[in-house]
């Protein structure tokens, strides 16, 4: 599932590709996504220009010249491809990149200045587009109930701390939920608890002011790096049906279980366990409190 780091690459490739172009054809082939599409999408899109593209948590914001939003959530499986039609090549925007990406997964496209699509494809359908109005009220409404971004300076150890007070919620599921802090998911929050030793199951009110400090400083820096991997092994996903990125190879903790812990001088080895039916791994020695 794309988390804040993945969408981030695909908002900065989506900036590079499209940003200034106009939209002049709108195709919706399957309008049943986790929303459904209404059916006055194309004619709201038709000759708009792409003013900026902007992220917020796991939500794509692209503003268009009318002022309208185009908001794109890319759910479990969502990717979005760049197509340049008279070269005929294509970009994938996403890293995390498993399957090839059949066409009968395509659910709509948005043709750019006659020579670019962008094509949104979904195995899932757990994803949606919609169309917000531009006004101060629609935007804090829609987005409201979404906790800071977590590489913003409001997402620091005092927000933390005084959020984390209130709740006896497990820190693995405190961390996952978008109120308190928005972008992070079952990835990365496990690789946060690692960073940080801190086992996934402690209860949130229970963390000291070093395990919240760490929790801060891992979270700003794993999304960093990721963002910045990401961004670099993007270059390579030129295909559609190319390789895999090299981005999966840099969890520490995600998905190893049995294996031995990276940390210097940890013994420990990976365990899995299901927190709130999901998947959880982390080091049972190291991560002991
Ligand atoms: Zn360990």
């Amino acid at each position: 599932m794309p988390e804040l780091p993945e969408v981030e690459v695909v908002r900065r490739s989506l900036d590079n590709h499209i940003t200034g172009l106009v939209i002049d054809k709108v195709r919706v082939l399957n309008r049943n996504l986790r929303f459904k599409i209404p059916k006055n999408f194309s004619k709201l899109l038709i000759n708009q220009k792409i003013m900026s593209i902007r992220r917020k948590g796991k939500y794509l914001i692209i503003k268009l010249q009318n002022k309208k939003l185009i908001v794109i959530h890319l759910g479990m499986t969502g990717k979005i491809i760049i197509k340049y039609i008279k070269s005929n090549s294509t970009h994938l925007t996403s890293f995390y990149y498993d399957n090839k990406l059949l066409k009968k997964h395509n659910h709509f496209f948005i043709r750019l200045n006659k020579t670019v699509d962008l094509i949104y494809n979904d195995i899932r359908k757990f994803g949606f587009i919609k169309i917000l109005g531009f006004s101060r009220f629609d935007f804090t409404k829609y987005f409201s109930s979404l906790g800071p971004e977590p590489l913003s300076k409001a997402f620091n150890k005092s927000y933390l701390s005084s959020k984390c007070k209130q709740s006896k919620k497990k820190i693995k599921n405190f961390l996952m939920d978008q109120k308190y802090v928005s972008g992070l998911g079952n990835i990365y929050v496990n690789e946060i608890l690692f960073y940080s030793s801190i086992n996934p199951r402690k209860l949130s009110n229970k963390l000291s002011g070093d395990q919240i400090n760490k929790i801060v400083f891992s979270t700003k820096k794993i999304l960093k790096k990721a963002i910045q991997l990401g961004g670099s092994s993007i270059r390579d996903f030129n295909t559609v049906s190319g390789k895999e990125g090299s981005f999966q190879e840099k969890f520490r903790v995600y998905d190893r279980v049995k294996k031995s812990c990276f940390k210097r001088k940890c013994k420990g080895t990976i365990k899995k366990i299901y927190i709130s039916n999901r998947s959880t791994f982390f080091c049972p020695k190291c991560q002991n409190n």
